[in-house]
C-alpha cells in the first residue's frame, strides 16, 4: 500500500464512504462501473477487482473474458450527491488489466493515452490539456423523456433574470468542485440552452479523466432539475453545435512552456508551430475520433463558429486550430477547435498528441496562419491558399482513418479495428435511414 493510497483509505473511513464505484470507458467513452462496498478498497489496491469484460464495448471475446480492474488512488472523489444522511459513494478510475498476460489490456482508452504521454515523455515533454465542453440543457417531457426544447432564452455571456439556467449551472459547478475540479470559467453560450464549462489546464491524464467524470455529473444534476443536459454535438439545426475546444502545450520537465517563444510573431515556439503542422497534417484521420458521430458533421459546417478548413489562425474562429492570446508565457498554447464532446476523451487527446509529436520529430513546416474568414473563401480562393476540408461526414472521416498509418497506429490494433468496425455499421445504418427532412421534402411532392 502507498502513501496515497493510505490516504484514500482514510478518507474513505472519515467521510463515510460506503460504496465505490470502480470505473473505466469502452472504446466509445462511455463510462462503466463496477460498484464495490468500500472496505474492500484495500483489496482492490493490492490485488484489483475482477470483472467479467464480455459484456462492455468492444472490449474481448468471450473466451477471455476475464479482466481486472487497477483503482488509481489519484482519481479518487467523493461523489457530491449522498447515498442517505449517513454514507456517501466515491469512484476511483481504474486502469485495466488482462488476466491472462497479467500485462495493462491495450482495449483500454487510459492505457492507449499513456502510451501517447510516454511517447511525450520520452522526447522531454509532460503535456498539459484544457477542455471547453458546451452542452444543452432541454427541458423533459410528462413521461420524463428528454426534449429539444430550451429552458431559456439567453444568448453569450448574458446574466440573470435572463439566463434561468444559472441556478443549474452553479448547481453544477458546485458538485465538480466538490469532487475536486478546477473550473475556470462558465458561460451561457451563444445558442438558447447552450452552455459552456471550462476547465483549468491539467495534465492530459488528468483532463481526461475529468472529461469522462463531466458528462456524467452534468446530466446527472441536470436530471435533479428535470433538465437533460446532452454533449450531443448538434442537437437542433441552424444555430451552434457544442465542440469541446481543447487547449494544448507542452511542457518541459524542469516547468518552462516549450510552446512559449517571445521572440516569435506569435508568442509560439517551433515546437508549437511544428505540433500544430502535425495536427494540421493528420486532421482527416482524427476527426473520426474527435468527432465520432454521424451528428458530429452536422456541427462541422461553414456559419457556426465551429471549423470546417483545415488551417490554423492567430484571430478567428473559423480555422481549426487557433492561437488564444496569452498573457503569461505558461499560458502559451493552441487550441484545437474542431473535438466535440461525444468523443471518447482518452483517444481523442491521444490522436491529436501522437498527431503534434509526429510534427515535432519530423520538424514539419507550419503553414501561414490565416486570418481572414475562411467561412467566406471560394473554392479558388482555398486552392489558392491550399486549404483542405474536414471529412464531411463520419464514413469519409472513418476512410481517413484507414489510411492515416500514424493515427491508427495511436489507438492500437486492438481499439483501431473495433472502432473501425463499430463506427463504419453505425454510419451504414444511417445511410439506409430514411430521415423526417427526406419525408418532409418528398413524401407530398412526389
Ligand atoms: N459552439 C461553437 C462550436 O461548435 C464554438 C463557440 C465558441 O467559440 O466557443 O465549436
Ligand atoms: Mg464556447
Ligand atoms: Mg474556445
Amino acid at each position: 500500500i502507498t502513501s496515497t493510497e493510505q490516504e484514500v483509505l482514510d478518507e474513505i473511513e472519515e467521510k463515510d464512504v460506503d460504496f465505490l464505484r470502480l470505473q473505466f470507458t469502452d472504446i466509445l467513452g462511455t463510462v462503466k462501473n463496477v460498484s464495490v462496498p468500500a472496505r474492500q478498497a484495500e483489496k482492490a489496491f493490492t490485488d484489483g477487482i475482477y470483472f467479467d469484460g464480455s459484456s462492455i464495448e468492444g472490449f474481448v471475446r468471450i473466451q477471455e473474458s476475464d479482466m481486472r480492474l487497477v483503482p488509481d488512488p489519484d482519481t479518487f472523489a467523493v461523489l457530491p450527491w449522498r447515498n442517505s444522511e449517513e454514507s456517501a459513494s466515491a469512484r476511483m478510475i481504474c486502469d485495466v488489466y488482462n488476466t491472462s498476460t497479467g500485462e495493462p489490456f491495450e482495449g483500454d482508452p487510459r492505457y492507449v493515452l499513456k502510451q501517447a504521454l510516454e511517447r511525450a515523455s520520452d522526447l522531454g515533454y509532460t503535456v498539459n490539456a484544457a477542455p471547453e465542453p458546451e452542452f444543452f440543457l432541454f427541458e423533459e417531457d410528462e413521461e420524463g423523456r428528454a426534449t429539444t426544447d430550451t429552458n431559456d432564452a439567453g444568448g453569450y455571456f448574458d446574466l440573470a433574470p435572463k439566463d434561468l439556467a444559472s441556478d443549474v449551472r452553479r448547481d453544477i459547478i458546485y458538485g465538480l468542485e466538490d469532487m475536486g475540479f478546477e473550473i475556470e470559467a462558465s458561460h451561457h453560450e451563444v445558442a438558447e440552452g447552450q452552455h459552456e464549462i471550462n476547465f483549468e489546464y491539467e495534465d492530459a491524464l488528468s483532463t481526461a479523466d475529468n472529461v469522462a467524470t463531466f458528462r456524467t455529473v452534468v446530466r446527472a444534476i441536470a436530471a435533479e432539475h428535470d433538465l437533460h443536459a446532452t454533449f450531443m454535438p448538434k442537437p437542433i439545426p441552424k444555430i451552434n453545435g457544442s465542440g469541446m475546444h481543447t487547449h494544448l502545450s507542452l511542457f518541459t520537465e524542469d516547468g518552462e512552456n516549450a510552446f512559449h517563444d517571445g521572440d516569435d510573431e506569435f508568442d509560439l515556439s517551433e515546437e508549437a508551430h511544428a505540433f500544430t503542422a502535425g495536427i494540421l497534417e493528420h486532421a482527416p484521420a482524427i476527426t473520426a475520433i474527435s468527432n465520432p458521430t454521424v451528428n458530429s458533421y452536422k456541427r462541422l459546417v461553414p456559419g457556426y463558429e465551429a471549423p470546417v478548413y483545415i488551417a490554423w489562425s492567430d484571430r478567428n474562429r473559423s480555422a481549426l486550430i487557433r492561437k488564444p492570446a496569452a498573457r503569461i508565457p505558461a499560458a502559451s498554447r493552441i487550441e484545437a477547435r474542431f473535438p466535440d464532446p461525444s468523443c471518447n476523451p482518452y483517444l481523442a487527446l491521444a490522436a491529436l498528441i501522437h498527431a503534434g509529436l509526429e510534427g515535432i520529430e519530423k520538424g514539419l513546416e507550419c503553414p501561414d496562419p490565416v486570418r481572414e474568414n475562411i467561412y467566406d473563401f471560394d473554392e479558388d480562393k482555398r486552392e489558392e491558399y491550399g486549404i483542405e476540408t474536414l471529412p464531411t461526414n463520419l464514413g469519409e472521416a472513418v476512410d481517413a482513418l484507414e489510411e492515416d498509418e500514424i493515427i491508427y497506429n495511436a489507438l492500437g490494433d486492438h481499439i483501431a479495428q473495433k472502432f473501425v468496425e463499430a463506427k463504419s455499421q453505425e454510419f451504414q445504418e444511417y445511410l439506409v435511414d430514411v430521415s423526417q427532412w427526406e419525408l418532409d421534402r418528398y413524401l407530398e411532392t412526389f
